[in-house]
């Protein structure tokens, strides 16, 4: 495995390979299996397959937990090189970011809801960053995880609307043996918050089991799911919602699909978790 921290070594290398087919997994870091099952199915899909790790500033607010965000880049490149990637790309943030640096990606109208209601600056930050990274990799397919289902609908929003020459591969969520959403956050929870935290799923099942009975009223559900999270004293809801999978509207009745989502805070660590119906 070939570790770069320049963008145009990457580049170079790019150029060097425009007969072979390239499969990225963009990643804050911290990984785990959710990261792993994303990078076995780029490696099950092309010839070469590039991670980068880059805790992204941009799509942090300043009261969030970029400071916080766990790290271990070591550990990193070791799961890495063990599940035959060809190239880690861990830029650093000045080289992301110089100094005249003025030109964003906003995906305009579903960054507003949900996630985007919560965290307004973020998606911002989110779709420039790929953006950028799309444009030094320049992969043939890009892997996200439903994990972050907004994102996954708001990047494929983007390569639309932009014509980026890359297609959207979105892999299903990686769970713990309780439920729990794999994420990096994860180690932030206290041993008692850990047991706390799967409470969001089971929320989520909750109402995706009353769907299933028959319930369809959206305020129904949220309510129902709102309920589940509140009897849990360390967690502190921040939404759930019933929403059209596409547009991230609530809805206000469920006929089709629908995508159950939320977001709780557990101590200062937040989680977020979905379920599509
Ligand atoms: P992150 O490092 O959290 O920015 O995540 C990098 C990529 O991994 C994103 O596409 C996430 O959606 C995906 N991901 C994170 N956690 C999981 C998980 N538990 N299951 C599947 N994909 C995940």
């Amino acid at each position: 495995m070939i570790i770069v921290k320049a963008i145009e070594e990457v580049r170079s290398r790019r150029r060097g390979e425009r007969s072979l087919s390239w499969g990225f997994v963009p990643t804050m870091g911290y990984l785990h299996e959710g990261h792993l099952e994303l990078v076995r199915r780029a490696r099950a899909d092309n010839e070469r397959v590039v991670v980068s790790i880059f805790v992204n500033p941009a799509q942090f607010a300043p009261n969030e937990d970029f400071a916080a965000y766990p790290r271990d880049e070591a550990r990193d490149l070791a799961l890495l090189e063990s599940e035959g990637v060809d190239l880690a790309f861990l830029p650093e943030g000045e080289m992301i970011y110089p100094p005249q640096f003025q030109t964003t990606i906003s995906v305009t109208e579903m960054t507003r809801l949900l996630e985007g209601f919560s965290r307004p600056t973020h998606f911002r930050g989110v779709t420039t960053v790929v953006g950028k990274l799309f444009n030094i990799v320049q992969p043939d397919r890009a892997y996200f995880g439903q994990k972050d289902a907004q994102q996954a609908v708001v990047i494929k929003r983007m390569v639309q609307d932009l014509n980026f020459d890359v297609e959207i591969v979105v892999c299903p969520t990686v769970r713990e043996h309780d439920g729990l959403a794999m994420s990096s956050r994860n180690a932030r929870l206290s041993p008692e918050e850990r047991q706390a935290a799967p409470v969001l799923y089971r929320a989520l099942l909750q109402g995706k089991a009353a769907i299933e009975q028959g319930e369809a009223g959206g305020d129904r559900l949220r309510s129902l799911m709102a309920a589940i999270v509140r009897g849990e004293p360390l967690a502190r809801l921040d939404y759930v919602s019933v929403a059209d999978p596409h547009t991230m509207r609530e809805l206000d009745i469920v006929q089709g699909e629908a995508l159950l989502s939320g977001a709780i805070f557990i101590g200062s660590v937040r989680l977020i978790d979905n379920l599509v119906i």
